[in-house]
């Protein structure tokens, strides 16, 4: 069976066609600046056809989609003969809500319940509806998945989740946290505990997701039960542009200095700040290391190369925020089997995964700086000599579990 994997955003649309017998990539792509003047690149991975990388008009999801499906049927650059060679569409939803703690197979009554949900990621839901919607037109008698980031934390206690504000806004207006990068969380967790032994019972496991958007999770017994993210993705360690969790009176005195709305204030925090905010001159941690003066293949500092110090304090802070939720992760957890890196930072960082761990070697826990100068795109194991507990990189595969939970719920 061929799953076609639907990541909307509201200008772009990232895919992955899967064929689910062998778990392998057929074809993959995105459409970019939908809305604008559009462009597609398209890359054919099961066979040698070439790479489509052009202009192409998208004025909105339903031509992105048209397109995607003429690009994967075409003679030219296609890995299938025809539109019914996609068996499932899953779809990437960034909120579920309270409503949702699991995937679900969509009809009216889940677009109606999404539509409900819209308050609480009003960028990102009506952005993924689109390409629902899209694609129902488009396919019509296909059936459609929602896998949404915040369903793995839905066993998060009610002591992790109720925000101490007026309970109102709990009962009435669903503000609680939610927490986000659900199935990166559940993908990289389940093979720690794989690599524990294969029973979920009992482990107490911390996975680091970082990447531009970063988020940690506590994990005991392979469920959630505590996250970093909150009501929106804005909550917890700081991000490429994203400040994570700050003193909320922040928003009101940026909003005095610069004269603007509590709006324009909210998208310093959420646009301007985090490691970008610091450093000033990007987001992207590996420019930020390089002007700090690290060699971004092994993580040590370039002899004689300049220091910059804002790029040096980011990298700082960064890490520094990262150890703390780790340290408060273990006494939510009350111990600690498997510490996880993923993600673009935290699977291809080792400059960033020492600057953490070193923080947290007065609890014990060690890596082993040979392995972790490593850069493997696969599973490893960095643990160091007498540490209290495991330290792996683990790619994380989003799309996979996406494409999995699409096949468990059309054809199980
Ligand atoms: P993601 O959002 O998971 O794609 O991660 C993007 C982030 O990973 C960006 O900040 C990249 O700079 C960072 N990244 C990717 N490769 C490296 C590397 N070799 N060293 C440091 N950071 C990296």
């Amino acid at each position: 069976m061929n799953v076609l994997v639907i990541n909307a955003g509201s200008s772009s649309l990232k895919y992955q066609l899967f064929n689910m017998d062998t778990e392998k990539i057929l074809a993959k792509g995105n459409c970019d600046r939908i809305g604008l003047d559009g462009h597609l690149k398209h890359k054919p991975v099961s066979n040698d056809k070439p790479v489509f990388d052009s202009p192409i008009p998208l004025p909105t999801h339903a031509e992105a989609i048209a397109a995607v499906i003429a690009k994967l049927t075409s003679d030219e650059y296609g890995v299938i003969d025809c539109l019914s060679e996609i068996n499932a569409v899953g779809h990437r939803v960034v909120h579920g809500g309270r409503k949702f703690s699991s995937s679900v197979l969509i009809d009216q009554e889940v677009i109606a319940a999404l539509e409900d949900c819209i308050r609480l990621a009003p960028l990102h839901i009506p952005a993924n509806l689109m390409g629902i919607n899209a694609c129902r037109e488009s396919m019509p008698n296909v059936p459609m998945v929602a896998v949404f980031d915040t369903a793995f934390h839905h066993t998060i206690p009610e002591s992790a989740y109720v925000y101490p504000i007026p309970y109102k806004y709990f009962e009435e207006n669903n503000i609680r946290r939610y927490g986000f990068h659900g199935t990166s969380h559940r993908y990289v967790s389940a093979l720690a505990i794989n690599e524990l032994g294969g029973n979920a019972e009992g482990t107490k496991i911390i996975t680091c997701h970082l990447g531009n958007g970063a988020s940690l999770a506590a994990i005991k017994d392979g469920m959630s039960i505590d996250t970093t993210m909150g009501v929106t993705p804005l909550e917890g360690v700081p991000m490429g542009t994203r400040s994570g969790s700050v003193d909320p009176s922040i928003v009101d005195i940026i909003a005095a200095i610069e004269n603007c709305s509590l709006k324009d204030a909210m998208d310093v925090l959420n646009k301007k700040s985090g490691v970008l905010g610091i450093y000033g001159k990007s987001s992207d941690f590996r420019d930020i290391e390089t002007a700090a003066g690290i060699d971004i293949s092994n993580g040590n500092p370039k002899p004689d190369a300049d220091v910059d110090k804002k790029a040096a304090l980011a990298l700082d802070v960064f890490s520094y925020q990262v150890a703390k939720f780790i340290g408060s992760y273990i006494v939510s957890l009350g111990g600690l089997d498997a510490l996880v890196f993923t993600a673009g930072i935290g699977e291809n960082s080792p400059y960033i995964r020492r600057a953490i761990c070193s923080r947290l070697n007065g609890i014990g826990i060690k890596i082993n700086e040979t392995v972790n100068a490593v850069r493997v795109s696969e599973f490893l194991d960095i643990t160091g000599d007498d540490s209290i507990a495991k330290v792996f990189t683990i790619p994380t595969d989003e799309e996979l579990v996406i494409a999995r939970d699409t096949i468990e719920i059309v054809a199980p």
